[in-house]
């Protein structure tokens, strides 16, 4: 029975392959950082991991998940609602909520479980999504899993989002979501707007700070902070797999009657494994670390101020952004093949991207900043733009 399905899945992979979209995997053997170990024994500079503010491989936070290792061993075993709760998960789950500003947290195995568990217990038939077209994907699959009617608008176009809005205008609750930063163009949500139509159409707002929290904001607390909008909007999802450590879990933080139905109702929360105490310890450590200095958010802002302005100064079309996201635009996608190829031969890790990741004709190469780096970091990185940039002829 096998035979006929194999050779239509080799046939699907041979297309994959010569449309150019076939994704392989760099192994890596060293820890995350701003230098990793390639499996060939190469060293390059990191360029494209999520590792906001270098913590994935912080030695507090190894040492509080060592000690937590020690105190709660490995695993729960359950979920949480049978014998998978700890006292570590309440207090993270408590600590994230302080870090917010909102009422309540409920943890989850990643993001995409809490985007995934997000809609459906909380809306049904009668209610609107109003939904950013470049939300993650973990949102749209949420979205498809929930009843509600689904209304899109244009990424970050409020002129749109207020279109949808009215004719969303007959439905009992509607629900606006975003993403905080989008992780291709590195853009900022505009959440001022945003809640500004809220409030006018009667909406409520909710935004996955994934990208942006520890990343966006003076103190790292996300678009809700750039826009000194703290508990302004009603939900907020995020994962404690990008700045926040890097290594696995997600949430939703927000008001507390929400959390409390999502204890309830929410799938992916109800059917699936809690995380290891370890995490939550480390996860702990993380918010109290990011309370009690500014120093990680401070040098992550100034990479990337330092690194976006060298490269315009070189002649390079960079996006504007307050992320740490910046798109070096090339727009045609052979050319940003050729030009990561090439700076990995320099020894710089980045990716380019095209379509279908971004629309036609606009690839670029995604260069991801991180407290991680220092100074020598950048230099080497910029320099190497800058050979590799004269050689294809995209600066002079
Ligand atoms: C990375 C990401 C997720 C998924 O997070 P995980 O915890 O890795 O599942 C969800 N939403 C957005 C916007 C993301 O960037």
């Amino acid at each position: 029975m096998y035979k006929d399905f194999q050779a239509f899945l080799q046939n699907e992979i041979a297309d994959i392959k010569e449309a150019g979209l076939y994704k392989a995997e760099r192994v890596i053997v060293s820890p995350q950082g701003a230098e990793i170990e390639v499996s060939s024994g190469k060293k390059v500079l990191n360029f494209c991991a999520n590792n906001y503010l270098g913590l994935s491989n912080n030695p507090q936070l190894i040492a509080a998940a060592k000690q937590a290792l020690d105190t709660h061993g490995y695993g729960m075993s359950s979920v949480r609602f049978i014998c998978g709760t700890g006292d570590l998960h309440k207090e993270l789950e408590q600590k994230i909520a302080e870090f917010f500003g909102t009422e309540d947290t409920i943890l989850y195995a990643a993001c995409f479980d809490a985007n995934g568990g997000v809609f459906e217990p909380l809306l049904g038939p009668e209610d609107a999504i109003i939904s950013d077209s470049l939300n993650h994907a973990s949102i749209i699959d949420g979205v498809r899993l929930c009843k509600a009617q689904r209304f899109r608008y244009e990424n970050a176009d409020v002129a749109d989002l207020e279109k949808q809005l009215i004719d969303a205008k007959n439905c009992r609750f509607k629900l606006i979501v975003t993403d905080g930063v989008f992780s291709m163009d590195g853009n900022v949500a505009p959440l001022d707007k945003i809640v500004e139509l809220a409030n006018k159409y009667n909406a409520m707002v909710m935004v996955d700070e994934s990208h942006s929290a520890g990343v966006v904001g003076h103190t790292g607390r996300g678009v809700t902070e750039h826009f000194n909008l703290k508990g302004q909007v009603e939900i907020i999802t995020g994962t404690l797999g990008k700045a926040f450590g890097g290594a696995i879990g997600g949430f939703t933080t927000g008001k507390k009657e929400i959390i409390e139905m999502l204890r309830q109702k929410s799938r992916p929360y109800l059917f699936s494994n809690s995380i290891p105490p370890l995490v939550a310890a480390a996860g702990i450590k993380m918010v109290e670390m990011m309370s009690s200095t500014n120093e990680l958010q401070d040098k992550l802002h100034n990479n990337t101020e330092y690194f976006m302005e060298k490269m315009s100064k070189i002649g390079f079309d960079i996006k504007p952004t307050a992320s740490a996201i910046c798109a070096v635009m090339l727009y045609d996608a052979k050319l940003a093949q050729d030009f990561a190829a090439k700076l990995l031969d320099e020894g710089i890790y980045v990716i380019g991207f095209s379509f279908p990741v971004v629309p036609k004709g606009l690839a670029r190469i995604r260069v991801q900043l991180s407290a991680a780096h220092e100074t020598e970091h950048l230099d080497k990185a910029i320099t190497a733009f800058e050979k590799v940039g004269k050689e294809l002829g995209v600066i002079k």
